[in-house]
């Protein structure tokens, strides 16, 4: 393992916190080798200098039935417990991850390339979706009695049983957030995980299920499963009984196909191409930063980040210099360091700078302009590239349309909201928009016609994100369901429904003709109305 990484100017040292002996702990938690097959371990390196950190064991399809019968072994005695023992888990996790926080981002760091900023922001994701749920989550599973078809005389209760195990797919973009929020409604409902982080990214999400055991979660009802989607995805979709998939649409379109070939339940977070409307009254003291957050956040590799700017034309030639500028000012500190010093880190890998950079060509050789950017930045390190800014992009270009999910965007001119919104729309993804404006009102009125699960006004992506009480996913191809707020946990359970009849009333009566039970039960049905029963 390199204690050193290559950097401009300067040599940045692997954190002191990452030893060799954590990186052998943690990838020994992975069920890999359990069938007596080993597979050839996965090289994992540090994004910053391609170094080897070290060797993750990969999961034969053997290896992920015996994962699911572990998981689901103790899933019956941790649902048996009463919610508040679950719960308890969680609150000393809670406090864990916290404490933790630096090494958690070192891990991410690694594995991601991105900038401590982000690696802290994505730590702390985990905590507040644990907040939330903490808060919400026994009054959300408790069994709720309704009243049955005919009041006093019958009931029906609602109950909320958890599934089994559940399967937590997760990409390398947030790979600590989206393994750990995920799973955490689905183990608070009483089921089993089995996770399967991205090979390239499981150190954080292993490193937090550690953190997990620490809390007091009984061993054996995570289980983390490694290796390509291929390999291990299919056999892990027929032994589970609910899938939670975060990645692409592609993938996503065969999680999907898959989860319905077995009948179990699927929740999809899936790919976007994000618009953002500036309308001419915002403020651009405002709106240019955060646009710039909400571009080159995470380098743009957030399925929520911006790749589409659209300006009213009185204000665009304002606009375009303003954020030119400040995506150059961005890039003079981009760089990779384990501290709080760059503020743009890497790509995640030299093959997705190479797609980012494709793109980019492509959009450029077919007549598109580069206002700024459009290369690569291998002084930094191995997957950096610059924040770049496109305008006249136009439809048969790669960019228009597709995810290109790197720090690149293109903007374009409208003139009136119509044509905004028409613009917006343009796509087949609906995952999330923006609109700035200074008014309210008006981008509430704009925001209903927008196709997209999140709508963030006077914001990027952040303000909808953070929002845990409410369920939040993609519309068209951006995905299938949601994560958050109470849909968020009952999607992780089965909905049973208990009836009481106290007194046999609503079979036929023997011995009455049907004319005249039908006339009774017309009477009775219109006075229940009336009386709004029923
Ligand atoms: P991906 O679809 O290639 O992979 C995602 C995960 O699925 C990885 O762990 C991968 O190994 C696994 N996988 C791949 N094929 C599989 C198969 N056949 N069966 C089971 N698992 C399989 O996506 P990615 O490149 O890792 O992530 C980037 C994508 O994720 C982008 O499109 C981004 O927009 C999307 N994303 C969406 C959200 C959201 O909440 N909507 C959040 C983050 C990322």
């Amino acid at each position: 393992m390199s204690n050193t990484s290559t950097q401009s100017g300067s040599r940045a040292k692997l954190p002191p916190r990452v030893t060799e002996s954590l990186i052998n702990r943690l990838t020994a938690m992975v069920t890999a080798g359990k069938a007596g097959e080993t597979r050839e371990p996965f090289e994992m390196i540090e994004v910053y200098t391609g170094d080897v950190v070290g060797h993750l064991p990969q999961s034969s399809p053997q290896d992920v039935e015996t994962a699911v019968a572990i998981s689901r072994a103790a899933q019956k005695e941790w649902a048996a417990r009463p919610i508040e023992q679950r719960l308890a888990v969680f609150e000393r996790a809670h406090e864990l991850i916290l404490s933790e926080i630096e090494t958690i981002a070192d891990l991410i760091q690694i594995g991601c390339g991105k900038s401590r900023r982000m690696a802290i922001e994505e730590a702390c994701d985990t905590p507040m979706v644990i907040a939330h749920y903490l808060k919400t989550a026994a009054k959300t599973l408790k069994p709720k009695k309704r009243s049955g078809p005919m009041p006093i005389i019958t009931s029906s209760t609602e109950e909320h049983r958890p599934k089994g195990v559940v399967a937590v797919i997760a990409p390398w973009n947030f790979p600590f957030a989206i393994s750990m929020s995920d799973s955490t409604p689905a183990l608070m409902a009483g089921n089993g995980v089995v996770m399967k982080p991205d090979n390239k990214t499981a150190l954080c999400t292993l490193y937090g299920i550690e953190l997990l055991h620490k809390a007091g979660l009984p061993r054996g009802l995570v289980q983390v499963v490694c290796g390509g989607g291929p390999d291990v995805g299919p056999t892990l979709l027929d032994n589970v009984d609910f899938v939670m998939f975060t990645g692409s649409t592609a993938t996503g379109r065969l999680i999907g196909e898959q989860a319905g070939r077995n009948l179990i339940g699927c929740s999809l977070e899936l790919g976007g191409k994000n618009p953002l409307i500036v309308l001419e009254d915002a403020n651009l003291d405002e709106a240019i930063p955060s646009a710039s957050f909400a571009v080159f956040g995470n380098t743009g590799q957030a399925c929520m980040h911006i790749e589409r700017i659209y300006v009213q034309e009185k204000i665009y030639d304002d606009f375009v210099r303003r954020f030119v500028a400040a995506a150059e000012e961005l890039g003079k500190k981009a760089g990779a360091t384990y501290d709080f010093g760059p503020e743009m880190g890497s790509l995640v890998s030299v093959d997705h700078m190479n797609r980012v950079a494709s793109h980019v060509d492509e959009a450029r050789e077919k007549g598109a302009k580069v206002l700024t950017g459009g290369k690569p930045r291998p002084d930094l390190g191995p997957a950096f590239y610059e924040p770049t800014v496109l305008t006249d992009v136009t439809p048969d270009m790669a960019h228009a349309t597709m995810e290109t999910f790197g720090p690149v965007v293109t903007i374009y001119k409208f003139r009136d909201e119509d044509e905004a919104v028409r613009l917006a729309n343009a796509t087949t993804y609906g995952l999330n928009a923006a609109i700035w404006t200074g008014n309210i009102d008006r981008a509430v009125k704009l925001a209903s016609k927008i196709e997209s699960g999140a709508i963030n006004i006077n914001d990027g992506f952040v303000t909808t994100y953070a929002a845990k009480g409410t369920p939040s996913g993609g519309v068209k191809q951006s995905g299938v369901g949601t994560r958050h707020g109470a849909a968020g946990i009952l999607k992780y359970t089965d909905t049973i429904n208990v009836g009481v009849q106290k007194k046999q009333i609503l079979a036929a009566r023997s011995g009455m003709p049907y004319e005249k039970q039908l006339k009774s039960t017309l009477v009775t049905l219109r006075l229940m109305r009336r009386l709004h029963l029923g």
